[in-house]
């Protein structure tokens, strides 16, 4: 099964993302993680992208749709998890010639609906453990031992991203709805389309996707 999760910063993609990896057997696609990890490797495209990412700026659609077509060859027999990807229309179209090249279908479309203020909020207590990439937050997932991450037990590996700022964020919004809340309608006209309430616990959130996709 081919899903994108798709939601404003904050939304707790990425969260739901890993969740499905580990119960799922299925792989995840950010593409803001690809694009992170190429600025830590030092590749000129990294360096290309650093000042538009910390801005909160979407990176060119050809720099992205490059990147996931990379890691579509590499195969998934899971299925595959988009997470940040697509973010335009041009990217929505792309995914979904790459994706009919290799014979393969997008089954659902989860929109993960949290308002502005949670956003906010989440955002800005964001951090993750640097060594297993698992997420927490300052007051909704506190790791069970302060500085130690309860995924691998990494010490002081806790990291903050330079773009989890409030006018960083501001930009991140203002971009998701003017170019990627357009996917809302393309993916409902197309059938596949399903709306989850993004708030509550994390667990409650899980479950309800879960059932939109029928697991
Ligand atoms: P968040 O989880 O807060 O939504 P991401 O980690 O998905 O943020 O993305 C971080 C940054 O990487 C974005 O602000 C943007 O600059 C860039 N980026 C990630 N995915 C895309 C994409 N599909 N298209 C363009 N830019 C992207
Ligand atoms: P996204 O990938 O959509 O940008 P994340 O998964 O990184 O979002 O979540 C953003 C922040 O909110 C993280 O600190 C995460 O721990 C927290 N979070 C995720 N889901 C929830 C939830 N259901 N309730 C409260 N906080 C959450
Ligand atoms: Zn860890």
């Amino acid at each position: 099964m081919n899903i994108i999760l798709l939601g404003p910063p904050g939304a707790g993609k990425g969260t739901q993302a890993h969740r499905l990896v580990a119960e799922q057997g299925m792989i995840q696609l950010s593409t803001g993680d690809l694009l992170r990890a190429a600025r830590s490797s030092g590749s000129e495209m990294g360096a290309r992208v650093a000042a538009v990412m910390d801005r909160g700026d979407l990176v060119t659609d050809e720099i992205v749709i490059g990147l996931i077509a990379e890691q579509l060859d590499k195969g998934a027999a899971g299925g595959f998890i988009f997470d940040g990807f697509p973010r335009t229309l041009a990217q929505a179209d792309a995914l979904g010639e790459l994706l009919a090249s290799k014979g393969e279908v997008l089954d659902a479309v989860v929109e993960m609906r949290v308002d502005d203020d949670a956003l906010v909020e989440r955002i800005t207590g964001r951090f993750t453990c640097g060594d297993c990439g698992e997420g927490y937050h300052d007051t909704f997932k506190k790791p069970a031992k302060e500085g130690v991450c309860d995924n691998c037990g990494a010490t002081g590996s806790f990291k903050r991203r330079a773009d989890d700022n409030e006018e960083s964020l501001r930009t991140r919004l203002l971009n998701y709805y003017r170019d990627t809340s357009p996917l809302i309608g393309y993916y409902y006209a197309k059938g596949l389309l399903r709306r989850i309430d993004g708030l509550g616990e994390i667990d409650e959130v899980a479950a309800r996707i879960k059932t939109v996709l029928n697991l």
